[in-house]
């Protein structure tokens, strides 16, 4: 390369340099840290606190152009939006313009999770067989139940069906193996998935109700599968059991609601190496979780106890 051609492409590649880490082949974005329904919660026109999208990752891979989405949200608009701005790359391929993902990946029918595929159909984006990987009974649910059927039948997105166990290949690079977690599953089963690359791993399991449970059912702890992961984006539902309650300790009874609290889930990996804790990055907070505030004594104390809380807009490299 000349002098001058060397100078050129310096300069080209100069202005995203701060806030894209070209050094990173593989990368995860934290589109949305919330439970479902986000925040502001509909009807609390006095929450001013910030915006809160509900959960979602965004896996960009820069080594083959292509970029995936964990979960559907009906945030999914703005999601999709700061994935772009956040990752700007040249794509080349058949899905190179229009929305600009390769997948979706979900993790069960709750709103919070699936509801922004509406934004695949004709009256939006009007995709064009976007992959969407879902496990079984997620599958049918969405062939059997419009408006979702239609998604199918007008062929808007091409349902790829992941079963428990089965690793999805995805490239020679990236790899999801689906996680099936207890949930209140009226539609469908609930997974979480791992995120594999040939250097790490992540674990994203946004939405279940115990942990004890997973592990009576899959014979696996939360403590072996962040064992096995380099980064576990876990259920942070809610801060502790007085939350639902005001100021007068009235409100709703928590004893019959699923979720681990953050703060049982801190107690329970309390005794781990803190190169353990540090992989946690607590995701899925309700609007009345106190961490939803990164200036909150609750986001402080996770800190100090060598946890971290997810941020819409949190970058970790999965492989360089
Ligand atoms: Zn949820
Ligand atoms: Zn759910």
């Amino acid at each position: 390369m000349s002098l001058l051609a060397f100078a050129a492409a310096l300069a080209l590649s100069g202005g995203d340099a701060a806030d894209e880490p070209q050094a990173c082949a593989r990368e995860i974005i934290v589109l949305g840290a919330g439970q479902d329904a986000g925040a502001p919660q509909i009807g609390n026109f006095a929450d001013n606190a910030p915006l809160l999208y509900p959960s979602s990752l965004g896996v960009i891979d820069r080594e083959n152009g292509q970029r995936f989405v964990f979960d559907a949200t009906p945030a999914i608009t703005r999601q999709l939006a700061m994935l772009e701005e956040a990752t700007r790359m040249d794509r080349t391929g058949p899905r190179a313009l229009g929305l600009r993902i390769d997948g979706v990946f979900l993790t069960h029918a709750h709103i919070g999770h699936y509801l922004g595929l509406a934004y695949f159909g004709r009256e939006a984006a009007g995709a064009n067989a976007l992959p969407v990987f879902a496990m079984p009974r997620m599958a049918q649910f969405l062939r059997d139940n419009g408006p979702w059927s239609q998604l199918v039948t007008l062929g808007n997105i091409d349902l790829i069906e992941m079963e428990q166990g089965g690793f999805t290949i995805v490239s020679d690079d990236f790899g999801v193996l689906p996680i099936t977690v207890p949930h209140r599953d009226e539609y469908s089963e609930t997974v979480g998935f791992i995120m594999m690359t040939p250097d790490k791993r992540a674990l994203y399991v946004p939405d279940l109700d115990s942990w004890d449970e997973f592990a009576a059912s899959s014979g696996g702890t939360l403590e072996e599968l962040i064992s096995g992961v380099d980064y576990a984006f876990i259920d942070a539902t809610f801060w502790d059991d007085n939350e639902l309650l005001d100021e007068n300790g009235l409100g709703r009874d928590m004893s019959e609601i699923p979720h681990p609290r953050v703060t049982q889930t801190m107690d329970r990996l309390a005794e781990l190496p803190a190169s353990e804790k540090a992989k946690v990055h607590f995701i899925h907070y309700n609007h009345t979780n106190p961490i939803r505030d990164p200036a909150s004594e609750e986001s402080a104390l996770v800190e100090a106890r060598g946890f971290n809380v997810a941020r819409r807009g949190d970058r970790t490299c999965l492989s360089r």
